[in-house]
């Protein structure tokens, strides 16, 4: 029998682009501002616990192979802790840490009663068959069942991860309890009592004209602002074929469902194909320099620098943050320095999470709400957090990121003096 262990190893990234170290900059900023204590910062600064694991497998050709597995649970001082899965090819824990305490963030800043947290498994799903993808998910499962359930800690999908791998985790979870448990995951399918409106309510609050990224969140985010009325001139994507990001623009804009005809499942656009549409190909850093009135991040964590910052048009009056972390604290001057409206990750894409927290109390309660009322609770729901933070904002006379952090820090705190913890 032969041993392989995952080639991946975990690799810190530069200063600028550690994305652990934007998010405790950023922690900083506001724990300063907010005049913190010091147990509670020296709480909130890191994750309250980390599992890392190993998940062996069996492979289709009879070999094993040894994956790593991550969760991080920053602080449940507000509720469960919640957060997705990803899929990570490139296996930073730092990465996930950062992540986890952005969750954290997120859910106090749209007010739900959750913590934060992020796991990961280290692999390509692309270089894996489905059954051997459904092997990683149970053994992802199987390491950390203990320290998982609907009133402990609940994943959810994220990048390259979707509703076909929570079933599979769900069905391990429910099978080594020996019991029905659907609210221990949310983004799982509508039969095995997902929520209406999950997938949509990813991109939801974000709206956008330049894109980088065509999976969830942006495919729903190009839906949501096609249909107010916008024109989406330019997507990028990971090309896998050829081991580099692309940019594909039209002029007149986009057709999101011709493209996503010719795109695959982690959000990868077939070239050939989208050359014979008719769509013009470039670098795939070329999403930033357009000419437009928004540009929307919707890959991954530090995409915007103090390196390619002042590429950014002038004529960009607004980034929409879909992913999480895509701005690094030196860009995030920068933007403020011109004036540039940074609509945070936290407010962005909280559509996402709120929607999973709806599915949680379906799912705990055994409801099944129409679509129309989970996306007009939704609505409200944004709304509500957006203006809270707007008006701190406007109070404060702050940019929105640090109005999200105020209000949000300021929540987990005084939720963790409450119990006691500091
Ligand atoms: P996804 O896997 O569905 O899509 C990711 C997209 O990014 C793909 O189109 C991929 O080709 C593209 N991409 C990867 N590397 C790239 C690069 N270097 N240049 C250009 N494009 C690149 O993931 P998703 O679920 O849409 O998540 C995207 C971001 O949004 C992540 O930061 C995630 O944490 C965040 N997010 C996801 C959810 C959710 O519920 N899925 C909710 C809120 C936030």
């Amino acid at each position: 029998m032969t041993t392989l262990v995952t080639s991946y190893e975990s690799r810190p990234a530069a200063a600028d682009l550690n994305p652990f170290e934007t998010a405790k900059q950023q922690f900083d900023r506001i724990a300063d501002r907010l005049g913190l204590e010091t147990a509670a910062r020296d709480l909130l600064r890191a994750p309250m616990r980390e599992f890392r694991f190993l998940i062996p497998v069996r492979m289709d050709d009879g070999t094993c192979r040894v994956f790593r597995g991550v969760r991080v649970q920053h602080n449940d001082a507000r509720g469960p802790f919640k957060g997705g899965v990803r899929f990570s090819p490139r296996g930073s824990v730092d990465e996930v840490r950062a992540l986890a305490m952005w969750m954290t963030w997120k859910c106090a800043v749209a007010d739900l009663p959750l913590g934060g947290a992020k796991g990961s498994i280290e692999c390509d799903p692309r270089t894996l068959s489905l059954r051997e993808q459904e092997q990683v998910c149970r053994g992802w499962v199987r390491q950390m069942a203990g320290n998982l359930g609907p009133d402990i800690d609940v994943p959810a999908p994220d990048v390259m991860s979707s509703a076909q791998h929570m079933a599979w985790m769900l069905d391990e979870f429910e099978t080594m309890h020996r019991s029905r448990q659907p609210g221990f995951i949310t983004g799982k399918p509508l039969a095995l009592g997902g929520s209406a409106g999950r997938g949509e309510a990813t991109g939801y609050g974000a709206v956008t004209a330049s894109v980088q990224g065509f999976g969830n969140v942006a495919q729903h985010a190009i839906r949501a602002f096609v249909a107010l009325g916008g024109s989406v001139t330019a997507v990028s994507c990971w090309d896998h074929n050829e081991g580099v990001a692309y940019t594909y623009t039209k002029r007149g804009g986009i057709d999101v469902d011709q493209l996503a005809r010719i795109t695959d499942k982690y959000g990868s656009i077939d070239m050939v194909h989208a050359i014979d549409l008719g769509y013009e190909m470039l670098p795939g850093d070329a999403w930033l320099d357009q000419a437009v009135d928004i540009l929307i991040p919707a890959a991954l964590e530090g995409q915007i620098t103090a390196q390619n910052v002042a590429r950014i048009n002038p004529r960009v009056r607004v980034i929409l943050e879909g992913a999480n972390g895509p701005t690094t604290p030196a860009a995030d001057a920068q933007l403020a320095h011109r004036d540039v409206l940074v609509v945070p990750d936290v407010l962005a894409n909280a559509g996402g999470v709120t929607c999973s927290y709806f599915e949680q109390v379906q799912s705990n309660t055994g409801q099944f709400w129409p679509r129309e009322e989970v996306l007009a609770t939704l609505d409200a729901w944004l709304t509500r957090a957006f203006r809270h933070v707007a008006q701190t904002a406007a109070r404060e006379q702050i940019p929105l990121r640090e109005a999200a952090y105020a209000v949000a820090v300021g929540r987990v705190a005084e939720a963790c003096r409450l119990r006691g913890w500091v």
